[in-house]
């Protein structure tokens, strides 16, 4: 059963505006399919909430995709999501782990390293929109408040959280991200920086507390909620869109696959496989 699910709303006499989110089965079912290791279940498990969030306030077909480029164990970790609270995503080394750090935290900022956050989004337009910021700590919440600040000039507090088990499945996940809108005074920021600074671990927080509870801890009674939605990972794969993908090699190409019985591709965001014969290929060299 799928819990997971996103707020979306404007708080403090609508000066700020938030999503707050569980991810808790989103994250395991990544973690299942890419069969991930604990710091790549933590570092893409974030993304893919901070994602999820992000992807809620698109409009209609829009896409939105969050790539971390660093020079960490975990080389890039992407994930992409759209309005419908749908999000995939993948790390290129998805079982490199890394000792945790002093604190017993899982080293995600040592998993992903440095390098750029590159924020794609695509609105069915010639040309999508690319924000890049260089990654400031790779522990993924600060660089989305980075880009935040530097590419959509938003103040903004992202908080991510995903707490890995001792048999390392997800035991908590989710997220919020709050932003100041134009003419929020400088009052309402420095609280909400305080209420972050003082609550326990997300991670840890979110074991016992749902979104509800967070919205209710940041901001009372002061609230408007104007959207709640279900949030998954879901990717929109299937073995006739990858045939598409597979015409664009071309004839040559085709038809040295063909040459095997079959070949298996993989989908990159889901690790789904599909399996194409020879008799498949060759059907596909007709159609160029
Ligand atoms: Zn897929």
């Amino acid at each position: 059963m799928n819990r997971d699910y996103c707020l979306r709303g404007t708080a403090k006499s609508e000066k700020v505006r938030f999503f707050i989110s569980s991810t808790k089965e989103l994250v395991e079912q990544a973690r299942i399919k890419h069969n991930l290791s604990p710091l790549a279940t933590a570092a893409l498990g974030r993304t893919l909430t901070a994602t999820a969030m992000m992807g809620i306030n698109l409009k209609g077909k829009d896409t939105l995709t969050l790539a971390f480029k660093g020079d960490g164990v975990l080389g890039n970790v992407v994930a992409k999501g759209n309005s419908e609270g749908e999000v995939k995503g993948y790390a290129d080394n998805p079982e490199a782990n890394l000792p945790l750090k002093k604190n017993g935290k899982i080293d995600v900022s040592s998993g992903v390293g440095f390098g750029t956050l590159c924020v794609t989004k695509d609105m069915g337009l010639k040309e999508p929109y690319v924000g890049t910021v260089p990654i400031v700590s790779g522990e993924i919440g600060e660089d989305i408040t980075e880009y935040f600040y530097s590419s959509e000039q938003t103040l903004s507090a992202v908080g991510l959280g995903v707490l890995v088990d001792i048999d390392y499945s997800v035991k908590s996940a989710g997220g919020f991200i709050f932003q100041l809108m134009p003419g929020a005074e400088r009052e309402i920021g420095i609280e909400l920086d305080e209420k972050v600074q003082n609550l326990p671990p997300l991670s840890t927080y979110l074991i016992d507390n749902t979104p509800e509870d967070l919205l209710q801890y940041f901001f009372g009674n002061d609230y408007k909620l104007l959207d709640k939605k279900n949030v998954e990972f879901h990717c929109q794969c299937s073995k006739d869109n990858f045939k598409s993908a597979l015409i664009t090699l071309g004839k040559e190409e085709l038809e040295k696959l063909a040459h095997d019985e079959e070949i298996e591709v993989v989908c990159q965001f889901c690790n789904e496989k599909y399996i194409y014969d020879n008799y498949e290929l060759l059907e596909l060299v007709k159609l160029i």
